[in-house]
């Protein structure tokens, strides 16, 4: 079933982003009941026993992470919440950040006395300018209120809180190239081991999370672990916020919880199909995660093994909806002009990979494909697989290889054809 379990029964209105606001829903409880009645360590044994899996898209245990701190070594420990939400068709992590900033800085606070860091920090992409705005200022009410800075809430813990606003680059949402930016150098990944929880921001021990994994830990400490994993299901508990677009009648924000069927979702949150038109494939969790066809995805469940059995990921929780009647040489065309523009290029197979990945697809597109671009297009999606320093040279080869596992007829017929076999348009995309 869905329906807002976890964020605290959570509705938009005109003053959700508010302190007041937040307070009347009872915020900052946790934070004041940890600090009260629980060691450092106590938060993180709770995290983890609550099964709680990042939600940024690798669907990494949040509580091992956090885990792997050791509080005692002297060093200083840092908090960086991923905000650089950048995948195409993923927009749950500006929702949370544009309607209640609040409950995300008490989860910093909540990771931050965890961890024993004295100073976090919010890497959040530079286009959210209503989000970056209100995040501000509800930091600027949690200051004056004594919830960040010396003593807070009168305990002997301290933390101060930066906000960095990023200038816009897919691959700055890569964990290791996030904390590049933030030093203020040029956003590139860098090469693990050494692992970001040994050698992180600074070169100091650092745990990096997504924005609705840090949003979900109030509700973890205030209600329990036990609380937490009674939602969803055993192997994926709690909920998710799926940002849902594409060819349907509701597009928007849902938190699902999981477990739901997808059928039902499709049917109930999205409002169903826009126009009547009959499901071809969906794209599950933004564009970097293989397609499902309408029946691979029809009897799923919403959880992260269901999807991975299919063949797929809940990644990045974007999910684009696409109708019968659309052009899939099209769509892989505009998903490779985006990783070729994205790619950093510090890595020969991505540099050139992507490159070649646009150009053949939008040979294809524009009528001169050859028969043997399909067997290109797989050769170089699979030179990618693994030989990079981050994911992004893998995704676009993901996706790739996925679209054409299952719509390689179309391919076949465009080349053939040099027409899509939808609607006979020649299509030229340009960068215009
Ligand atoms: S895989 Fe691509 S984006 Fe990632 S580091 Fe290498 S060149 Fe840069």
């Amino acid at each position: 079933m869905t329906g807002r379990k976890v964020f605290m029964n959570f509705e938009v209105t005109d003053t959700s982003h508010t302190l007041a606001d937040y307070k009347a829903r009872g915020g900052y409880q946790a934070i004041a009941k940890a600090l009260r009645e629980m060691q450092p360590e106590e938060v993180t044994k709770e995290v983890l026993a609550s099964g709680i899996l990042g939600h940024g898209g690798a669907a990494f245990p949040a509580g091992r992470k956090w885990g792997v701190i050791k509080l005692n070594d002297g060093q200083p420990h840092y908090l960086c919440m991923n905000a650089d939400e950048g995948e195409p068709g993923t927009f749950k992590d500006r929702w949370l950040l544009e309607h209640t900033p609040h409950l995300l800085l008490e989860g910093m606070l909540l990771g931050s006395y965890a961890l024993q860091g004295r100073h976090s920090f919010i890497y959040i992409r530079g286009e959210f300018d209503l989000a970056y705005h209100r995040l501000a200022d509800a930091l600027e009410e949690a200051y004056a209120a004594g919830l960040f800075g010396e003593n807070i809430l009168g305990s002997n813990f301290s933390c101060d809180l930066v906000i960095y606003r990023g200038a816009g680059s897919y691959v700055c949402g890569e964990a290791s190239a996030m904390l590049t930016s933030l030093e203020g150098k040029k956003g590139y990944p860098r090469n693990r081991p050494p692992r970001l929880t040994v050698q992180g921001l600074y070169q100091k021990p650092t745990v990096v999370n997504n924005v609705e994994t840090i949003a979900n830990v109030p509700f973890i400490v205030n209600n329990g672990s036990a609380a937490f994993k009674a939602i969803g299901t055993p192997k994926s508990p709690g909920t998710s916020l799926v940002s849902v677009s594409g060819h349907i009648n509701t597009p928007g924000v849902y938190e699902v919880e999981y477990g739901y069927p997808f059928a039902e979702f499709l049917a109930n949150e999205c409002g169903g199909m826009l126009g009547g038109k009959a499901l071809k494939c969906v794209i599950p969790g933004g564009i970097s995660t293989k397609v499902l066809t309408a029946a691979d995805i029809m009897p799923l469940t919403y959880d992260h093994h269901s999807f991975v059995d299919a063949g797929s990921q809940v990644g990045s929780q974007g999910m684009i909806v696409v109708a019968e009647g659309t052009c899939m040489v099209r769509m892989l065309q505009v998903m490779m002009r985006f990783y070729h523009h994205e790619s950093c290029g510090q890595c020969t197979p991505c540099r050139e990979g992507m490159g070649w990945l646009e150009k053949i697809s939008t040979r294809i597109v524009q009528g001169g494909g050859a028969p043997s671009d399909i067997d290109r297009l797989y050769q170089i999606s699979n030179a990618n697989d693994g030989t990079t320093i981050c994911g992004l040279g893998d995704a676009a080869g993901y996706a790739t290889v996925g679209i054409l596992d299952k719509y390689r007829h179309e391919f076949e017929y465009y080349i053939e054809h040099k027409r899509s076999m939808y609607d006979g348009r020649l299509e030229v995309l340009t960068d215009d």
